[in-house]
């Protein structure tokens, strides 16, 4: 499969990231900055957190990690932008993963700002963060990695891979939910939610249709494609939630995407396309692991044989994770549409669905 390279919308932007350092605080337009918050220890490096101004404040669109550097660094843009912590009225939470939701609460203990998330993320809130859940969450994810297939030696492993980072977000429950299609009401923008599946159950992006820019948060990024796994917090199908809601967002009119890593860049259809392509080529790839096999092959098997950026042996324990619940989520698709059966046991068996 073709490369496909978006065009990105900054210069200055695109060549930091490409030089591996952490972009400058951008001002993207009139009343909108653009403020890269570290994140320790990712190759992402940094999400971008944008501010938006408002009459009395900013609001801005994801907040960072819950560490002290992440913090300083979002005072810092902020400053720049012309603003203190205490302007801030809300927090935009594109979805509940730690890099865009962890710090907003220490931002609405220090500013008073309210933080909207979507519902289906705001459910989650408890299970994912909250000490006298999170026992049952990864006893969940084992049972599941079980019927996977992983092995018996490393599922304790891989169940509890990301239990280091719950320090990382301090647990905040939302005071605003907000569902597709809703205005969020920003004096001076007409911004909207637009529900979109699939990275994460309640995903939001936010987009602006006088000023034709999108929001993308993890939805759509210029380089990477977001994780789409099965998982004990997702919906049932993630993979048809996230080729659906990516399907709505490239009919819309932008003319620049604002995601939250990496860079912000202008074709979002032809983004789209290519990411679209990525998991068509990907369901193609899997569809035919397990008709080579033909008498049967578990989740973790099919994904052991796959192209994957580097080698297998390499991947860490959340990695190899990330990769067997993805590759689940491609199996369910294909599952969904006949072209795989599941035969439930322990482990699942996958064959080639009927011809
Ligand atoms: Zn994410
Ligand atoms: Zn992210």
């Amino acid at each position: 499969m073709v490369k496909y390279v978006v065009t990105p919308s900054s210069e200055t932007q695109h060549a930091a990231w490409r030089s591996g350092a952490v972009p400058e605080v951008e001002r993207v337009r009139p009343g909108l900055w653009s403020i890269p918050v570290p994140i320790p220890v990712n190759p992402l490096r940094y999400v971008l957190v944008y501010a938006l101004e408002l009459p009395d404040g900013v609001a801005i669109v994801d907040a960072g990690w819950n560490t002290d550097e992440a913090y300083d660094a979002l005072v810092a843009g902020l400053g720049v932008a012309g603003f203190a912590i205490t302007d801030v009225k809300g927090v935009l939470v594109t979805h509940i993963h730690p890099d865009h939701y962890g710090l907003a609460g220490r931002v609405r203990e220090m500013s008073g700002a309210w933080i909207a998330l979507h519902p289906a993320d705001a459910a989650l809130v408890h299970d994912r963060y909250d000490d006298d859940a999170i026992d049952s969450l990864v006893r969940r994810e084992r049972a599941q990695l079980g019927r996977a297939g992983v092995p018996a030696g490393t599922l304790d492993e891989l169940a509890g891979a990301s239990m280091m980072i719950r320090h990382l977000v301090a647990t905040a429950k939302p005071d605003r939910l907000v569902e597709d299609g809703d205005p969020l009401g920003l004096p001076g923008w007409d911004l909207r939610a637009l529900w979109t599946p699939g990275h994460s159950p309640g995903h939001l992006c936010f987009v602006s249709p006088s000023r034709r820019l999108l929001f993308s948060g993890d939805h759509v990024l210029a380089k990477i494609t977001p994780i789409v796994a099965v998982h004990p917090q997702s919906r049932p199908n993630p993979l048809a939630d996230y080729l659906d809601s990516l399907a709505a967002v490239g009919k819309l009119d932008v003319e620049e995407v604002l995601p939250a890593h990496e860079y912000r860049f202008a074709d979002l259809a032809g983004r789209v396309g290519y990411v679209v392509a990525h998991h068509e080529e990907r369901l193609a790839e899997i569809e035919a692991t397990v008709a080579a096999v033909g008498d049967g092959i578990t989740c973790w098997d099919v994904a052991t044989r796959l192209t994957w950026s580097r080698e297998w042996e390499t991947f860490p324990p959340f990695m190899r994770r990330a990769a067997t619940n993805e590759t689940l989520a491609h199996l369910v698709w294909l599952e969904d549409r006949g072209r795989a059966i599941r035969v439930p046991g322990e482990p699942d068996l996958w064959f080639p669905g009927l011809p």
